[in-house]
């Protein structure tokens, strides 16, 4: 554990986020302290054991593409398989790693397809990806050329599931730190940053926007991804206990209301560049997550509601600059 963040620190240290090493090593430290996960020994065993191989390819430009079954020995890949499904759920993905399909419950290839025309070219530029999960789309910015990126994430399975995939890549441009976006300092030194998914989980949603801000170079990209409800630019849910099952869902404004906020909040050029509903295609239960998924969290009668009768999920991906 220890050796993957000074991998990291060394790196930035010879980087533009060497302002970072001010905060972070104490941060992970601490991390590494008090929070470890109660089965993270258990989980780390997993990634000890998982089989060292030479993938024959990687792609990480079409899908996440690890090698082929032809690369190992018969056998393996059953091995393979079985320890990666120590690490369920599998939520974001797909992944494929020599030959093994691991069918998460998300289609994150969807998401990325619908942002993909509307943002700058990631060649070259520092991303920051807030709220990354398994790191599903840190490997595909890195497909489209980035030159550093980082995922921050808290939830410690998800950092598992992304160290075993770097396991097999080896890419040390490719990083997820087990953070949260309130423990990020004003770095102000991304081209990039990605937040996709996580503004409905957060109880201060403006604010959580200007974090998002904070950490942007002048002229840096924010791409935006999260649920809304159609209306006004004074619209906005704050749903009951729950909102399509989930307990942590706090604010979700109409597409308007969030352009209206980050102008507010000094962003430039926001543009809404896509509404989409989510599809039973895009999130389904699978071998690799099996337990209750969309068509659950929908009601049975009328699929535009959710099971508490609120609006079903519609997301908007929103682009905008510094
Ligand atoms: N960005 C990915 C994953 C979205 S799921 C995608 O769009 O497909 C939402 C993610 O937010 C989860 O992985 C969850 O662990 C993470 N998350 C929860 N609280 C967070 C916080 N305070 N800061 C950053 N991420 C958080």
């Amino acid at each position: 554990m220890k050796n993957v963040f000074n991998q990291f620190y060394q790196q930035i240290a010879g980087n533009r986020l060497a302002h970072w090493l001010t905060h972070l090593p104490a941060q992970l430290e601490n991390w590494q302290k008090n929070e470890l996960h109660g089965e993270f020994k258990q989980w780390q065993k997993t990634l000890d054991v998982l089989p060292q191989t030479e993938p024959s390819s990687i792609d990480i430009s079409n899908g996440v593409t690890i090698g082929s079954a032809d690369d190992i020995p018969a056998g393996q890949q059953k091995r393979i398989e079985a320890l990666l499904k120590n690490f369920k759920p599998w939520r974001k993905g797909p992944y494929h790693v020599h030959g093994v399909h691991i069918d998460t419950e998300w289609r994150s290839d969807f998401k990325w397809d619908r942002l993909e025309p509307h943002i700058s070219d990631l060649k070259d530029r520092y991303i920051l990806d807030i709220g990354c999960g398994s790191g599903y789309h840190l490997w595909r910015m890195r497909g489209a050329g980035a030159k550093f990126v980082v995922g921050v994430d808290p939830t410690q399975l998800f950092m598992m599931q992304f160290l075993s995939m770097q396991h097999f890549i080896k890419d040390p441009a490719v990083n997820l730190l087990p953070l949260g976006v309130e423990h990020l300092p004003e770095l102000k030194a991304f081209d990039t940053v990605f937040a996709m998914g996580v503004l409905y989980h957060r109880k201060s949603p403006i604010d959580f926007l200007q974090q998002l801000k904070a950490q942007l170079v002048k002229g840096g990209e924010l791409v935006l991804e999260t649920l809304v409800i159609e209306g006004d630019k004074n619209t906005v849910l704050v749903p009951g206990d729950r909102y399509a099952k989930m307990r942590n869902v706090w604010f979700i404004p109409s597409a308007e209301a969030l352009v209206f906020w980050m102008e507010r909040l000094g962003f430039k050029n926001v543009r809404v560049v896509n509404t989409d509903q989510t599809a039973f295609e895009e999130q389904r239960k699978t071998d690799w997550m099996d337990t209750e998924s969309l068509q659950d969290f929908l009601d049975p009668n009328d699929p535009k509601k959710t099971i508490e009768g609120y609006p079903a999920p519609l997301r908007a991906i929103i682009v905008a600059n510094t």
